[in-house]
């Protein structure tokens, strides 16, 4: 069928499809352990509920502003300030159906076909397409060492006369790292002097460990007016547990705003009144549940290098956010899709092959679940890796024998 380039050549997301797999085999009563997920299981917060659930009740639930509600824009103001120390206008705002909306509409505004955009690698599996959606050239700049902190010249290295904007997404899906102050500082400053967009993804960045504070890129920008091409990407999928709700939204100068928005309004017409009135609430309300959820993923980061340290001949990042890890399994398999469906079938458990990230030889493990989860995940893992592990073990009501 002659259906269109882009609809061609974009692949299907990874991780999405590997949910409905685990979906699929749970459903056949088969005892699966989800290591391949990327949202919190925690509950969303009450004032969001409640706030949805009222406005639902009315039975009028009507089209919004495309670029978001006054109450939901205000409540972006407000972290703004809070978390960035910047205080912008309505104008500087654009809510969107969740940061992966945000981040479309922001690249569509900014892009040109052939337009070449910059980020490092291991990347969050989305950007490639996204710029790939556009007509632009996505261009991953992996550090020589495969270090999972870039330094600029590993940027520097990749950006050329095409080079319109870089994507930063810290602390990083899927490594966890978070990079240092330093890089921030020198990002913005490169990408100032070279007149692109910097795009920083931060979605994650209030769910860091270890006493790390968030890092705001508006104290090393040297240009806070409307010329700025800083564009700030947000949400409250993983923060506030909120990822069904679908609401993220973008801080960037009035001329990038503008565009984002009317793209946005033939797009989607504006995000869901529904998710909008809810992430207002969330904003706006008791921030206990953050704080909650960013222990326990502490907690279950800790857990799970502990587990990961008892199989011998992968190697572990300390990741300083996020939920994931991003473990390197070569010792076992330089190929990590195989590795994956080798895990997924054998010892029932998901996990993301590295290669979507950029980076074969790898996995990425969430620590979304339950402790228990983790336990057991890498457990199995271990069971299926070590040629010395017995030759069958149990899995929720029923067994896992070896037969390779
Ligand atoms: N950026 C990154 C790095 C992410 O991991 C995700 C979610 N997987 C998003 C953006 C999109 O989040 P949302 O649910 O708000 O669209």
């Amino acid at each position: 069928m002659n259906l269109s380039i882009v609809g061609k050549s974009i692949n299907e997301s990874a991780t999405l499809m590997l949910n409905e797999t685990a979906a699929v085999l749970r459903a056949k009563g088969e005892p699966v352990i989800h290591l391949g997920g990327g949202e919190p299981k925690s509950k969303a917060p009450q004032e969001a509920v409640a706030a949805a659930a009222e406005l639902v009740k009315t039975g009028e639930v009507r089209y919004t502003p495309a670029d978001g509600t006054p109450q939901l824009k205000k409540a972006i103001i407000r972290y703004t300030d809070e978390f960035y120390g910047r205080k912008v206008e309505a104008a500087n705002v654009i809510a969107s159906g969740g940061a992966k909306q945000s981040l479309m509409v922001a690249l569509q505004a900014i892009l040109d076909p052939k337009d070449e955009v910059v980020y490092p690698a291991p990347y969050w599996v989305s950007y490639p397409e996204m710029v790939t959606m556009t007509g632009a050239v996505p261009v991953p700049a992996l550090p020589a060492d495969e270090s999972f902190y870039p330094r600029l010249q590993d940027i520097e290295r990749h950006v050329t006369p095409k080079t319109k904007a870089v994507i930063v997404n810290s602390p990083s899906n899927p490594s966890g790292a978070m990079y240092p102050e330093q890089f921030i500082a020198e990002i913005v400053e490169f990408c100032e002097k070279r007149e692109l967009f910097l795009i920083m993804d931060d979605i994650y960045h209030r769910l860091i460990f270890d006493g790390l504070r968030p890092i705001s890129c508006y104290r090393f920008a040297g240009d806070l007016s409307e010329k700025s091409r800083l564009i700030v990407i947000n949400g409250v999928s993983k923060q506030y547990a909120m990822t069904g709700f679908r609401i993220g939204w973008a801080v960037a100068s009035r001329p990038v705003v503008r565009a984002m928005v009317n793209i946005q309004s033939h797009q989607t017409s504006g995000p869901s009144t529904l998710g909008q009135v809810a992430a207002a609430a969330a904003l706006n309300g008791d921030q206990s549940s953050v704080e909650s959820l960013r222990a326990t993923l502490e907690s279950n980061r800790n857990l799970m290098l502990d587990r990961l340290r008892g199989i011998q001949g992968v190697v572990a990042n300390k990741p300083e956010g996020t939920f994931y890890c991003f473990v390197n399994f070569r010792a076992f398999d330089e190929d990590s899709t195989r590795l994956s469906r080798f895990l997924l079938e054998k010892a029932r458990v998901v996990t993301v092959p590295g290669i979507e990230f950029g980076l074969d030889g790898y996995l990425r493990l969430s620590t979304c679940g339950s402790a228990q989860d983790i336990t057991e995940g890498v457990n199995r893992i271990k069971w299926a890796l070590d040629p010395n592990s017995p030759r069958e073990i149990p899995a929720g009501d029923r067994k896992l024998v070896k037969d390779w």
